[in-house]
């Protein structure tokens, strides 16, 4: 069984509308939220009574070292309604000093002294939705904000983080969007790396089947990177975010000394956590758990919680641990990888049960251990980078053939 959780995941469901990649549960509210009983205000109150009511008859657990609001766009809302938000989970859990408490915001949604107001009732670090610089890559995804939005919003950020307002800030890219190569690459890393921001995340673009992307790539309408200029914009971006002074510590996240994100962190070491509202997955205990993704789902879930106990529904994986395949694919994102024989031992295997099976692992990653993507050190495993990192799944698919063909039972 892991540890009690000590970090907490709330999800902000509401956007101006779906960018064109994305396939997260999230309201798209168009400009329904402008006036105080607009239909998009009713649906953020609604939505926010339903959220305070799942913390409400969540189990109790100890202090929390790390929360984070993400979405969707959290800065849709206002400093008090976040404000509330954090209370009613300090009421319940409590926070340690200096708790990580983190907030994603979208350019185009917030004003300097909106930031501010966030900052007063306890937000300490922003994660910035920038996605890319270039306006007319920005129009090609669907995004809201354009390039001199985005630029002023880093400023905003960079400037309170500057006078010590902020413990932190990242900033969102995405790599391998449509019409990008190589030397745009540049110009957008370049561009990232002059906010000044401390903290990096850069994503490869995932297409997912039930949005514009997904579509367009059906019919074959994405001009997407081609496999071998995409390897060479993963190599630049390590090479050249090496070069500024940022660790790459797990696949999709940079930063500068003394800015790794805890909570980043915390998912990738198998540690548990609580997760509230809708579309939120969990894992207080080690075992996810998945929250209906609409509102009307939620809000049903939510009915029966209320009548038959949260604690109830998340404690009943309470005696088993996060599985062994969860935890490799999980730690194996980060520089440091994995102790295979600790992390077996944690996820409940004896030790006879590690010396029949641990071996057998290396012979599926042999020729990856040989070609120097798996580097091996003391037990430990852990991707090579670049090389390593950007065959990662490869390196994943090996360990789920090795999964499959275990007798588990023994
Ligand atoms: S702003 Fe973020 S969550 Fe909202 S639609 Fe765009 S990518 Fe999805």
């Amino acid at each position: 069984m892991v540890a009690p959780p000590r970090s907490a995941y709330l999800h902000i469901p509401f956007c101006h509308k779906r960018c064109f990649y994305c396939d997260f549960s999230i309201i798209p509210l168009g400009d329904s939220a402008q006036s105080p009983d607009s239909p998009g205000i009713t649906s953020i109150n609604s939505y926010l009574d339903l959220l305070h009511r799942e913390i409400s008859i969540s189990p109790k657990g100890p202090a929390l070292s790390t929360i984070y609001l993400g979405g969707g766009t959290p800065s849709l809302l206002k400093k008090n309604e976040v404000g509330d938000l954090l209370k009613n989970l300090q009421r319940k859990f409590g926070f340690q000093d200096g708790a990580e408490i983190t907030m994603e915001v979208d350019p185009a949604t917030f004003f300097e002294n909106d930031l501010d107001g966030y900052i007063g009732i306890g937000i300490n670090r922003f994660s910035l939705g920038a996605q890319a610089f270039d306006d007319s890559t920005l129009a090609s995804i669907g995004r809201k904000h354009n390039r001199s939005q985005l630029i002023e919003a880093c400023d905003w950020v960079n400037n309170l983080f500057k006078k010590g307002m902020l413990r932190s800030w990242s900033l969102d890219l995405i790599q391998n969007l449509p019409g990008l190569n190589l030397s745009k690459w540049i110009k957008e890393l370049e561009q990232a790396v002059s906010t000044e921001a401390p903290h990096l995340s850069i994503y490869d673009l995932t297409i997912e089947p039930d949005t514009v992307f997904g579509r367009l790539h059906k019919k074959g309408k994405l001009n997407i990177p081609i496999d071998s200029e995409s390897q060479k914009i993963d190599f630049e971006t390590t090479r050249l975010l090496k070069s500024r002074g940022f660790a790459r510590y797990e696949i999709s996240s940079y930063s500068l000394p003394g800015h790794a994100s805890r909570h980043n962190r915390m998912y990738w070491s198998g540690s548990g956590w609580w997760g509230f509202g809708m579309g939120a997955t969990s894992a207080p205990w080690g075992e996810r758990f998945s929250r209906p993704r609409t509102i009307a789902g939620y809000k049903k879930w939510l009915e029966q919680q209320e009548s038959q106990t949260l604690e109830k529904t998340l404690s009943i994986e309470k005696s088993k641990s996060m599985p062994l395949d969860e935890l490799l694919m999980i730690g194996l994102r980060r520089r440091e990888g994995i102790h295979l024989e600790e992390l077996a031992k944690n996820a409940g295997w004896t030790q006879k049960k590690c010396d029949k099976n641990l071996k057998s692992l290396e012979k599926f990653w042999l020729n990856s251990i040989n070609e120097g993507f798996l580097l091996r050190h003391n037990g430990r495993y852990f991707l090579s980078d670049p090389k390593g990192m950007q065959i990662s799944n490869q390196i994943l698919i090996q360990m789920f053939l090795w999964w499959d063909s275990l007798d588990r039972d023994q």
